[in-house]
């Protein structure tokens, strides 16, 4: 008989797994089960779908089901949920979420990528209609579905359509521009004293100013109470805050957070890290010897911090989904580990961070010093954007950098924040940052670039 290889989940990690597993050994049996209606989508791009920007919502989808058993001969069962899994006798139950039929499959070797789901704060009427949360794509399309109600010609009010979006995190950023392209009216409510929580202060402030210019009605420092909606399980209507202020809503989005799907794995008997996302080895095999792990509900090597730490993102999903894929199928691949990179363009401004921020670097026994510039993107002559801001972390002690956080017109801060992640992987001192031989024309950068001017700046 051929060797099965069982993948749990088909977005991104479990796509890229099935995808390299197929590359790595032709004869394999490759079975993918997806408890919702879609596998290979990109959920990254869900604002752009929300907006209108991208059309369809297949158009978010890389490749069918369909193509995966034509093309690379890889079963795709959507709308099945593995409701269990037995690592002693290999096999796992599985349940048509269409017929609720129950049945048993064994594997020799599985690949868990069930992901993360969206966490919907305890409080009263977060079930309403109304109330969305965005993470897979059928969230996605239920979300739109309701904007195109409220933006339509059908609607039976005049006014302006109203969102409140909970949670001013990079999700509900990139929703409270999609939704104020559409004409909606929007507010965004968050907890903490800022948004973008975890970035510098600093750089919260000219994101908070850029969504205010946009019209976005920004709250923080308010967690929310209640959805508040007509009778007991009636459409939103609107939503209360701790501080008692309500704010009427025809839509509420709730991006407050996400924790990782590890029913599974606990069940199983798994080791879970101490980020309660499932543990790994370096090829991302679990405590298991034939269960890999990928993704979103997974801890991954922080190579600065050198040791596991959960920062579900898609691009590291697609690669833990990679090397799982490749080991699932007999190969000897090692995940090297991320940095904790990343970015967002908000309307017109750009936000990107790397490596660790100066309180990150204290908790871990670093003696932080960040130096802050604030340098034009271009050179000074020619017509365009404003400055670049960024904070460089480095290490009084070794001269180390540690990282950055940056923001700026759009265009003008990841290719700032890329260079930073490599200096911060390499373990470059600032001292050889400053003296990069980084690129310049007077459109694209000026003859020293904000990053060689923050290197010269600190210390
Ligand atoms: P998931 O996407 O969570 O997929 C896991 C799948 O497993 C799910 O479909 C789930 O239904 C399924 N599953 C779980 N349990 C079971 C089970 N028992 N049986 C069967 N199926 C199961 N990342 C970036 O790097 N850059 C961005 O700009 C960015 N933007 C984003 C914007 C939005 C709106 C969202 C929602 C995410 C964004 N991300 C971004 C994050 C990125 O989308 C995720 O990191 C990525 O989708 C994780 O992929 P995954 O395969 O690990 O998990």
């Amino acid at each position: 008989a051929r060797r099965r290889l069982i993948v749990v989940g088909g977005v991104a990690a479990g796509m890229s797994a099935a995808s390299r597993a197929r590359r790595m050994d032709p004869s394999l049996e490759i079975l993918v089960f997806e408890r919702t209606g879609f596998v290979s989508y990109g959920s990254c791009g869900l604002p752009y779908y929300l907006a209108g920007l991208v059309g369809r919502s297949e158009d978010l989808v890389v490749y069918s089901p369909a193509f995966f058993k034509e093309r690379r001969d890889i079963d795709v069962f959507v709308g099945h949920e593995v409701t269990a899994l037995d690592p002693s006798s290999r096999r796992v139950q599985v349940r048509g979420l269409a017929d609720g039929e129950v049945r048993e499959v064994a594997y020799d070797v599985l690949v868990l990528a069930t992901g993360a789901s969206a966490v919907r704060p305890p409080v009263p009427g977060v079930g309403r209609p109304g109330v969305f949360v965005l993470r897979t794509l059928e969230d996605g399309i239920a979300m739109r579905r309701h904007v195109d109600v409220l933006t339509g010609p059908d609607r039976t009010d005049g006014g302006r359509p109203r969102a409140v979006l909970v949670g001013a995190g990079p999700i509900g950023l990139e929703v409270a521009e999609a939704l104020t392209a559409r004409g909606l009216s929007v507010s965004l409510v968050e907890m903490a004293g800022q948004v973008l929580p975890g970035y510098h202060p600093d750089l919260a402030a000219h994101v908070e100013a850029e969504l205010r210019r946009h019209g976005v009605d920004v709250h923080v420092n308010e967690a929310l109470a209640a959805v508040e909606g007509a009778g007991d399980g009636g459409a939103a209507t609107a939503v209360r805050t701790a501080s008692g202020r309500t704010l009427p809503a025809d839509l509420v989005l709730l991006a407050t957070g996400i924790r990782p799907n590890v029913e599974l794995a606990r069940q199983a008997g798994l080791r879970l890290g101490s980020t309660g996302a499932v543990a790994v080895d370096h090829r991302l095999l679990t405590s298991d010897p034939h269960i890999y792990a990928a993704g979103d509900g997974v801890e991954t090597w922080h190579r600065v911090l050198r040791r596991p730490a959960w920062i579900p993102l898609g691009t590291t999903s697609n690669k833990m989904g990679r090397i799982a894929g490749e080991n699932a199928a007999g190969g000897d691949a090692t995940f090297r580990g991320v940095v904790g990179t990343a970015a967002l363009r908000i309307f017109d401004v750009e936000v990107g961070r790397t490596g660790l921020t100066e309180a990150e670097a204290a908790a871990e026994g670093w003696e932080p010093v960040t130096a802050y510039v604030r340098h034009g993107s271009r050179a000074h002559y020619y017509p365009g954007p404003g400055p670049v801001h960024l904070w460089l972390v480095g290490d009084r002690r070794s001269g180390r950098l540690l990282g950055a956080q940056a923001v700026g017109p759009a265009g003008a801060v990841a290719k700032r924040v890329d260079v930073l992640a490599v200096a911060v992987t390499a373990g470059m001192d600032v001292d050889e940052v400053a003296e990069l031989d980084l690129s310049y024309a007077p459109p694209l950068a000026p003859v020293w670039d904000p990053i060689l001017m923050a290197a010269r700046a600190w210390g």
